[in-house]
């Protein structure tokens, strides 16, 4: 197998498709792990994203998860390093994306590295420093409510220097316009009075391909997922169609959903308009130890419907009810309740000859993908922004899969993404 282009390192899983995504749409072939891989490579490729979970844990757990992640990447010969955080720069004072960069930019012997969460496509933008979510700043875009990482500060470079012993500075807007020339040299000048870390400014993807060509040859790279779009033609790819081509589908279809959103709530109801059989699951009669006979329940309701085309099996439920059953079993319950029933509901229908599977929901796919054994995923076309299809290989020919979160996707898409396969 050939050296590893891009090595990348995400701190949580659907944050990892994303980046995943946007690489393939760039030209780079791609898999995507879940946690550091124990197994061979299942495709020959030019990035892997390895999908950890340390956005919120302890700083010294993330960056042993990191460091970890770090050393397979460099077994593998990846020629650049790429750590992924959330295009809202989700951290509490402490880290981890601080703490993070700096033991990554200590392993790899390196002085300098930017910093940008910038990802113009989903509205986030960076200008002078300043991090906009939409029209807004950061701080006043319902991320300063957060219940794990609250963002009270929209400036980058005061967040990021409370997180870092090194230095912060700033590449702005003007420099990064006039591209790769003017950018090498404002970090020179950083570099010079000692910066470790560089904000950079990006408010369109006309920046980040400004900013791409200025990176090639950095040993770390850490932003958001928007980057990603400029550093493929650093290693001569163009976008291309190979990029994300995966194994033909075959097999019957279904989708499982256990995300709440706003946006998943509008899908389950297109999708039950269309006609299509679903099936809902109540949590409360997941209780008392009957979630088994709900699984073989519903099982044996899809059974006869899957040939005819895909079935639906959801717990999606507006805020109210979610709210009252949350009254009931508790919020961790409830959800532990939902996802491990929805989960060996997945199992099943793969039992039942399911090939081509749509999960809905962060949490719900993070249990799925854990119920099915799946390690790694081959990323192939995009479905809607974000959300790519997937293949998990097998010794029985694998299955197609795409992991949706939550807000993601327009309303069609459960019956768009099995037409987009198709
Ligand atoms: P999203 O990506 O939309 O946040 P997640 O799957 O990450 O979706 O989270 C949804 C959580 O809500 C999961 O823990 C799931 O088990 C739980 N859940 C799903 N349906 C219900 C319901 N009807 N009542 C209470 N909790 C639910």
């Amino acid at each position: 197998m050939s050296k590893l282009k891009l090595g990348c390192i995400a701190d949580d899983s659907t944050g990892a498709t994303d980046l995943a995504n946007n690489l393939v749409r760039s030209g780079m072939r791609v898999v995507q792990t879940i946690g550091v891989p124990t197994a061979p490579l299942v495709a020959e490729v030019d990035a892997v994203v390895v999908a950890l979970k340390s956005r919120t844990n302890p700083a010294a757990e993330a960056i042993a998860q990191s460091l970890e992640a770090l050393k397979w990447l460099q077994a593998q010969g990846a020629q650049q390093i790429y750590f992924k955080y959330c295009s809202t720069f989700d951290s509490t004072p402490e880290g981890n994306i601080g703490p993070v960069t700096e033991a990554l930019m200590d392993a790899l012997g390196t002085d300098f590295t930017i910093a940008t969460p910038a990802f113009p496509d989903n509205g986030r933008t960076v200008f002078k420093g300043y991090l906009f979510a939409g029209n807004v700043l950061l701080n006043e875009s319902g991320m300063q409510n957060h219940p794990l990482t609250p963002m009270t500060d929209p400036n980058l470079v005061r967040v990021m220097q409370a997180q870092t012993k090194r230095k912060v500075g700033l590449i702005d807007h003007k420099t990064v316009g006039q591209g790769e020339a003017a950018i090498r040299e404002r970090m020179a000048e950083l570099r010079a009075e000692g910066v470790g870390v560089a904000v950079v400014d990006a408010t369109s993807n006309a920046d980040l391909h400004l900013l791409g060509p200025a990176l090639k040859g950095m040993p770390l790279v850490t932003a958001g997922s928007g980057v990603a779009i400029g550093l493929p033609a650093n290693f001569g790819l163009k976008p291309s169609l190979q990029a994300s081509q995966l194994p033909a589908a075959s097999g019957l279809q279904a989708v499982v959903s256990g995300s709440c959103s706003v946006a998943t709530n509008a899908q389950v109801a297109h999708f039950k308009a269309t006609g299509r059989p679903a099936m809902a699951i109540a949590p409360a009669s997941l209780m008392h130890g009957q979630s088994d006979a709900v699984v073989q329940q519903v099982l044996a309701w899809a059974t006869p419907l899957l040939k005819d085309g895909p079935v639906l099996v959801y717990s999606t439920a507006e805020p109210d009810a979610v709210k009252a059953v949350q009254a009931q079993l508790g919020v961790a319950e409830a959800g532990a309740l939902v996802e491990h029933a929805l989960a060996a509901v997945a199992r099943g229908l793969l039992g039942l000859g399911v090939r081509q599977l749509v999960v809905a929901g962060g949490e719900t796919s993070g249990a799925c993908v854990q119920a099915l054994g799946i390690a790694q995923l081959q990323i192939g076309p995009q479905i809607d922004p974000g959300v790519p299809w997937c293949h998990a290989p097998s010794a029985t020919g694998g299955i197609h899969i795409t992991l949706k979160s939550g807000n993601f996707g327009t309303e069609d898409f459960f019956s768009k993404a099995f037409g987009a396969l198709a």
